[in-house]
């Protein structure tokens, strides 16, 4: 074996190790910063080091350090697993190093991303001559679905932002529901579109329709942009479409749609209720990292017109060998970049659409067994009605709840986040994972109640 055979051989083996133990090793990380740091060594060495070795330290001296996100147990945040074709397509991805910016230099990439893109669109049930993006997170999905609207809006208006910028242009509106992801506000700020408007949502984060109709009809008639949301990360519903895009269309806005996790209720017949009317917005924000468990870091822009995506996003160097049909490059913010595609187009693949199905069905079902788990608790109470796949639990008052899950974390069975929801501490549980099964539920629970009853 040559030294790079001999790197891949061990990185090949801890991988395995890692994923072997996942089912028991704690979730929680049981090691701090300074301590990894000192076991990897702060000093720059002078000298080299053989490739495998260097594999070797990483692997033992970050192992404490490392929290089991890929396991049936981790219900933190909302973060997806990693599908194994996906996995194994990933290191393929890194082993052929594609540079996929355009059609004409990687024809194998944009053979994956054309049909990887399609298939989404046809999965998420959306317009089939909608552009389709691969970035690196919803948040960037966010940001450039939010660029093309930026755009067009003031296009519209007769304002030419790519040539003239932003400053002596009309300001657009942006309307937002007051639950929506944070990184709405950050794709914003990014846009120099500064603070949105807020109108008001109901109990489980929705926006209410007459609010946002209300709002469009006072404020003048800027051109305006109105971002909906598909899964909140407290309750899992799902903002109302068809009255709200109906009102937005009424008063001209372009309606986005964040839909990091949520929008792959489509995908699923026993969920794809959630998501109507959806289909009506001119672009939609997703993850691939979340519920189709693909590894980090992917997310998608899809855009119904084609044309203002690529207006916002794309680049026209002369070294560059510009396609007919447009390049990837032309419908996310980077340059150089990895990929992505290739893992999306596998897991898709390999699951096939009943498989995707099954997948958003599964999480939905582990997660109204959480709420049905955490009922049956002596002073646990269920805050949200669980529709998709997320839970919110409260365990009497604010101080109990921290409690409770600062045991449960210490415990080490399952990884829960504490969060704050209506101006009250809760413990929130995002199933995400394509691999947790009933008995990572049962355990979770079990960890749960024990965390519970011994707190007071
Ligand atoms: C996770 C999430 C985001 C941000 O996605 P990243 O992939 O972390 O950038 C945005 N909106 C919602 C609703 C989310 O759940």
């Amino acid at each position: 074996m040559d030294a790079r055979e001999k790197a891949l051989h061990q990185a090949y083996h801890h991988a395995l190790r890692w994923l072997a133990d996942l089912p028991e090793r704690p979730v929680p990380a049981r090691a701090s910063v300074e301590e990894i740091v000192r076991a990897l060594g702060a000093e720059l060495p002078d000298r080299p080091t053989p490739p495998a070795d260097v594999v070797d330290l990483l692997a033992s001296a970050c192992d404490p350090g490392l929290t089991a996100f890929p396991s049936g147990r981790f219900y933190g945040f909302v973060v997806g697993g990693t599908e194994p074709a996906a996995l194994a397509t990933d290191w393929l991805v890194s082993a052929w190093d594609q540079n996929c910016v355009m059609r004409a230099v990687s024809p194998a990439y944009t053979a994956a991303e054309d049909i990887a893109g399609a298939w989404l669109l046809d999965l998420l049930g959306l317009p089939s001559d909608s552009a389709v993006g691969f970035t690196t997170g919803a948040t960037m999905a966010n940001f450039t679905c939010l660029a093309a609207a930026r755009d067009a809006v003031l296009g519209r208006a007769g304002w030419d932002v790519a040539r003239d910028g932003l400053v002596g242009g009309p300001a657009p509106r942006v309307i937002v529901g007051a639950d929506r992801h944070m990184a709405i506000d950050l794709a914003l700020r990014y846009l120099g579109l500064g603070e949105p408007e807020t109108v008001a949502a109901d109990d489980q984060g929705r926006i209410v329709p007459e609010a946002l109709r209300h709002a469009l009809a006072t404020g003048g008639r800027r051109p305006g942009i109105v971002v909906l949301q598909a899964g909140d990360i407290h309750s899992g519903a799902f903002d109302p479409f068809t009255e709200t895009i109906r009102a937005a269309r009424d008063a001209q806005a372009w309606v986005h749609v964040d839909g990091a996790f949520g929008l792959w209720a489509a995908a699923s017949p026993g969920y794809a209720h959630l998501t109507v009317g959806c289909s009506d917005a001119d672009s939609w924000a997703t993850d691939a990292h979340k519920t189709l468990n693909v590894p980090y870091d992917c997310g998608l822009a899809i855009v119904r017109d084609a044309t203002a995506l690529r207006a916002a996003m794309g680049l026209h160097g002369a070294y560059l060998i510009q396609a007919e049909h447009g390049d990837p490059i032309d419908k996310v913010p980077e340059l150089s970049r990895r990929g992505r595609a290739f893992t999306v187009w596998a897991a898709l693949r390999s699951l096939g659409r009943s498989g995707v199905a099954d997948l958003v069905e599964r999480l939905c079902r582990h997660a109204c067994a959480f709420a049905t788990g955490i009922a049956d608790i002596d002073g646990a109470t269920v805050l949200n009605d669980v529709v998709f796949t997320q839970v919110c639990a409260r365990f009497g008052d604010d101080a109990r709840t921290q409690r409770v899950i600062d045991r449960l974390l210490d415990e080490g069975t399952a990884w829960i986040s504490g969060s704050s929801w209506h101006g009250r501490r809760v413990m929130r549980i995002s199933v995400s994972n394509w691999s947790t099964n009933d008995d990572d539920v049962a355990r979770a629970l079990g960890a749960i109640r024990r965390a519970a009853v011994t707190t007071t």
